[in-house]
């Protein structure tokens, strides 16, 4: 005998009464057992929407799935078949999902009657949902739909749900996923969706309280949209709110200018970038003016220098001495970014001999190499003092 499903009465029902026809400790899960009742509200995973949890009697639901009719409640406590027991829901958690699922059903019936598109992917996902259409949306098409979405919200229409008749079944035109539908449920909101789902939903448009999209992308010749409703997108904006004002505080701007702050910020960082490496080429030249010309190699340790002044120093040293220059970038403890550069020695085939002193990775061409070692400064040096 089927479970009686208290949800497709009342899916606002989330305290409630039940007698345990049977439970039996899970063959998969040890120490979690199987519980079956005579009628349940806890909705069991379907239409993409999760199974709910809470407790019955002292015991909690951890998951809840259907298996021919029949509702299986995973517990975590032994329950006595035939007592009745005191059930709840997290309600909390059932009425956002409802939230955010029935929105999902105003935004894909909106798609669908303006457009006609399909959606052809759904996820619940636990900051947002994933919705995926057939066809492609422009910006605004989706603002155009996210405004009429709420309009529908405004709107409070009653959501109805119905198992219809095999006539209905044939002279309906409904969305759906699957072909076949046994017990096919159909999802209404008039005007603006018709829908095969077996989940719970809200009572009237109004308890969604706001649809948001918050991102979109093209996907595999159609569209990817990101969709939040209800609490969900209460607390999404205030977070937001919270960024923007914490970004507003530190760039001492009005939020409603941080784009315009932060976009003066990156053009201030760009021109200093642009001085700073002007100032190190400055600096290097003249850091290679101050070392006299040297007939073995000459090694260096310079903390501040960017890859391109560090080449650049290289490069205007090699041309100073017989063996090799070095310059080493970087602190004891983290890694040194080495380069070396000669002119007449061939340093791709001293490599392996370099990295094996410096403890480090690198390679190059014959007349500059480049790499990382995490040797320490004073053994780096000791090292390669006596190589050529
Ligand atoms: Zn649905």
């Amino acid at each position: 005998m089927s479970t009686e499903r208290l949800y497709y009465v009342n899916s606002h029902l989330h305290e409630f009464s039940a007698n345990v026809v049977s439970c039996e400790p899970s063959p998969k899960h040890e120490g979690q057992y199987q519980v079956i009742l005579d009628k349940t509200a806890f909705f069991p995973e379907g239409g993409g929407q999760l199974a709910d949890t809470g407790t019955i009697g002292a015991s909690r639901v951890t998951d809840v799935h259907e298996k021919n009719g029949i509702i299986v409640h995973y517990v975590n406590l032994p329950l006595e078949p035939g007592l009745e027991y005191r059930c709840s829901l997290d309600w909390e958690q059932r009425w956002r999902r409802m939230q955010n699922h029935s929105g999902e059903h105003i935004f894909s019936g909106l798609v669908h009657r303006n457009f006609g598109f399909e959606n052809v992917g759904f996820h619940m996902g636990p900051a947002f949902m994933t919705l995926d259409f057939s066809g492609e949306l422009r910006e605004e098409d989706i603002c155009f739909l996210e405004k009429s979405a709420n309009e529908k919200v405004r709107d409070n229409i009653p959501v109805k749900a119905f198992f219809p008749t095999a006539q209905e079944q044939e002279t309906l035109s409904y969305r759906s996923k699957k072909e076949i539908l046994s017990d096919l449920r159909l999802v209404e909101i008039p005007g603006v969706d018709l829908c095969a789902c077996c989940a719970p939903h809200v009572s009237s448009t109004g308890e969604v309280g706001i649809v948001k999209v918050l991102d979109h992308m093209r996907h595999r010749g159609g569209t990817r949209l990101s969709l939040i409703c209800g609490m969900d997108a209460f607390e999404n904006f205030r977070e937001m709110q919270n960024s923007a004002t914490g970004v507003s505080r530190l760039l001492s701007a009005k939020r409603e200018e941080i784009v315009h702050a932060v976009s003066r910020l990156l053009s201030e960082k760009e021109t200093a970038k642009e001085k700073h490496s002007k100032l190190a080429m400055e600096y290097v030249r003249l850091r290679a003016e101050s070392i006299p010309e040297n007939e073995g190699n000459i090694i260096l340790f310079e903390n501040t220098l960017d890859e391109p002044a560090q080449r650049e120093l290289v490069n205007l040293l090699s041309a100073k001495c017989k063996g090799f220059a070095a310059v080493f970038c970087g602190e004891d403890g983290a890694t040194y970014r080495y380069i070396f550069g000669s002119e007449h020695t061939d340093l791709r085939a001293l490599a392996p001999l370099i990295n094996e002193k410096v403890s480090g990775k690198g390679s190059g061409k014959s007349s500059m190499i480049s790499g990382r070692a995490l040797a320490d400064r004073s053994v780096i040096v000791k090292a390669l003092e006596d190589l050529i």
